[in-house]
């Protein structure tokens, strides 16, 4: 069972960072950039993501380019608006950084479990000032993280925090290995170690120490 020197990983979109909110910012911003309304600009969000297997296939290059390509703007301009760091202002949930340090002085190792473009994913840390909590050894973040051979070679009772219900049920098949299911939206149905925010972090492992 983790112990004080256990290694924490969390994943990163509707984790730590508010994607949801995130995304209405930079619709926002893209909205008076390409000098269009929001409808319309939802439209072409939901058609680019339609064309996705999996929204981690995000692609902020490819987005942009079909933004720029539709309504006939420049695309350095099309990307300032979409990377511009107004839009990344209180993406954060509210208890991160708090949480994050609490466990830092506990003694955890805290590390991240990603899944997209790296610089984007990097961008959503560096520009919340949040990367150096995170162990460069341990910075995971990969075009697919469903990896056995990843996972296989992390330390015992490694602790990782997941909002993909697809993503517990591959890393439950691991014994070494404790996910933590994260729900941000509270009407969904909770299980035995569903986490409502990361505060609900500190009971589970005092828990998981003494079992
Ligand atoms: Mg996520």
């Amino acid at each position: 069972m983790p112990n004080s020197k256990s290694l924490i990983l969390f994943d990163i979109d509707r984790t730590l960072f508010n994607t949801p909110l995130f995304v209405d910012k930079q619709l926002q911003k893209l909205t008076q950039t390409l000098d269009t309304d929001s409808q319309k600009l939802q439209k072409n969000f939901q058609s680019y993501l339609a064309s996705l297997t999996d929204t981690t296939h995000f692609s902020p290059d490819n987005f942009t380019t079909y933004l720029a390509k539709y309504y006939q703007h420049d695309v350095k301009k099309v990307r300032e608006a979409f990377y511009h760091s107004s839009n990344f202002d209180s993406t954060l949930y509210p208890e991160v950084k708090e949480v994050l340090q609490k466990l830092q002085q506990d003694g955890y190792t805290l590390g991240i479990f990603s899944q997209g473009f790296i610089d984007f994913q990097l961008k959503k840390l560096t520009e919340n000032n949040l990367l150096d909590f995170f162990d460069p050894q341990h910075r995971y973040i990969l075009r697919e993280k469903a990896d056995p051979k990843l996972i296989e070679n992390l330390p015992e009772n490694t602790v990782i925090i997941d909002d993909k219900i697809t993503i517990i049920t591959f890393l439950e098949r691991f014994p070494h290995i404790i996910p933590l299911h994260i729900v941000r939206e509270p009407e969904k149905p909770i299980g035995e170690y569903t986490l409502l925010n990361l505060q609900s972090l500190f009971p589970i492992l005092a828990q998981l120490r003494h079992s």
